[in-house]
């Protein structure tokens, strides 16, 4: 049996949102080696680095491209700050890429995450240089939210949470 696991470097984040459950009082952060010692530990296929914003650790780069290096299969959910903050090379290495969007408009969306996370969230959506030219990238939706529907081409991704597939 392979083990498909959920992993948070870190708990910082740029944002506060208020349905949030990370702990704000402070700053934890799993090491390189913690993180490799779960892949010795466990077949692993799969892991998914989540809550808080895994570009803040400061040896995310470093350990994703160890991971890779395993050939353990890689995806982020990212609130759009590790996305524009990764280098292409890092971006490769993952199959899905989640942003969290929680509603189909901007004001309302950065009214609930924070200015100017819609724009943020939007770019990092949009085809990004070598590293979209390189895959074969579609964009699927996986959840969906009260929200209303979406109004614009921009807002086709405008549900809870949507996904880029890298080299499905
Ligand atoms: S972006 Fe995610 S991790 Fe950051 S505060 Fe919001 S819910 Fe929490």
């Amino acid at each position: 049996m392979e083990f498909s696991v959920g992993v948070g470097l870190t708990n910082a984040c740029d944002l506060a949102c208020a349905h949030c459950y990370r702990d704000v009082d402070r700053i934890d952060q799993l090491t390189h080696a913690q993180v490799l010692s779960v892949c010795d530990c466990l077949p692993v296929r799969s892991i998914n680095l989540g809550t808080g914003e895994n570009g803040l650790h400061p040896d995310y780069a470093a350990i994703v491209g160890s991971l890779a290096a395993r050939g353990v299969k890689l995806s982020l959910t990212s609130n759009g700050y590790t996305v524009e903050h990764s280098p292409d090379e890092t971006l490769r290495a993952f199959r899905e890429i989640e942003v969290s969007i929680d509603f189909p408009i901007e004001s309302e969306q950065d009214a609930f995450r924070g200015a100017g996370n819609w724009k943020r969230v939007m770019a990092s959506i949009e085809p990004k240089g070598s590293w979209m030219r390189r895959s074969s990238g579609t964009q699927r939706v996986t959840g969906s939210s009260s929200a209303s529907r979406p109004r614009s081409r921009s807002c086709m991704t405008a549900t809870a949470v949507s996904v880029l597939v890298i080299d499905p």
